[in-house]
């Protein structure tokens, strides 16, 4: 009777194999940690279901891929996790391509060499997915529960990604090569199927040139290298036909302005707005202090005639 109650490591595993088909992942993981305690047949592959259960249950973490790939490693034949064959050496590879994307992902991108490095490591992960997965599905997406992809479209994903960082890393030192780089990044879009319409914006904008309204000189690059600046062009003003008034938006409610000439303006405008509140504050001190004397001299006077 007590070998019906203490099951085998066989027996559990088997258990665990139905608990992974309704996905309990959570109850089968137990069974699988069991069989690894007790030892049995299938301890290797236990070890393995451990690992795709924890990425199952944490699937944004690198590490969880990373150890997969390694565990994968060790496991030759073929096997079924819930519905899905699983070739080893080929998800392990594909824990590879994810881990290494989901690295870069965290990657910062704050400044200008780090949007482009990001850029050129996505760039990168694009081709080894072109190249070890190409037209094949990605197994380890259908598995985990992401989005199922071929590796083409993975690539075309991570290009277009690629590509608009960096965009975003060049714009500050030349916006025309960024513009390059977006339409790269737009002919991808197209290609997933999306209608690309933000890439195409941003690369107008940046292919966009205009003079200066204030020191004349020319730039390239709305929003970036100038901006509009709210202003009033006058109707007898729009008559003349020099190339300044040409780069103006077409309502004539805003001037175009370099950069420069636009930061230098907003700073000292924010230090005469600051010069003023501080002044206003002084003022209000002073006032509430002589307000607080004659309280003072009030309550001072009343306790008197008491
Ligand atoms: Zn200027």
């Amino acid at each position: 009777m007590v070998l019906s109650v203490f099951k085998s490591g066989d027996e559990l595993f088997n258990q665990g194999v139905d608990l992974v088909k309704r996905k309990e992942y959570a109850k089968a993981r137990k069974n699988f940690e069991k069989t690894i305690e007790k030892g049995g047949r299938e301890t290797a592959l236990a070890r393995v279901y451990v690992d795709i259960i924890d990425a199952c249950l944490d699937r944004d973490n690198p590490m969880r891929y990373s150890k997969l790939a390694a565990t994968l490693a060790g496991t030759g034949d073929g096997f079924v996790f819930g519905l899905t064959e699983v070739e080893p050496e080929r998800l392990a590879r594909e824990c590879a391509l994810l881990a290494e994307k989901l690295n870069v992902g965290r990657m910062a991108a704050g400044t200008q060499a780090q949007k482009e490095d990001k850029g050129n490591r996505l760039l990168d992960i694009a081709r080894k997915y072109q190249s070890q997965i190409g037209n094949e599905t990605i197994t380890l997406s259908g598995i985990v529960g992401l989005p199922i992809n071929t590796g083409i479209k993975e690539a075309l994903y991570l290009q277009a990604l690629g590509y608009e960082s960096l965009a975003a890393g060049a714009v500050m030192a030349d916006p025309k090569r960024a513009a390059e780089f977006l339409q790269n990044a737009f002919s991808c879009r197209k290609q997933l199927g999306e209608d690309g319409q933000n890439v195409m914006n941003l690369m107008k904008a940046y292919s966009k040139s205009a003079k200066c309204w204030i020191c004349g000189r020319p730039s390239t690059g709305e929003g970036v290298h100038f901006l509009a600046m709210s202003s009033d062009i006058s109707p007898f003003m729009r008559k003349s036909d020099d190339d300044v008034l040409q780069s103006a938006p077409s309502d004539f409610s805003s001037i175009y302005v370099c950069r420069p000439c636009y930061s230098s303006i907003s700073r000292r405008s924010d230090e005469i707005a600051r010069q003023y509140h501080e002044r206003a504050m002084q003022e209000m001190r002073a006032m509430e202090a002589r307000l607080q004397a004659e309280i003072r001299s009030m309550a001072a006077q009343i306790a008197i005639r008491r």
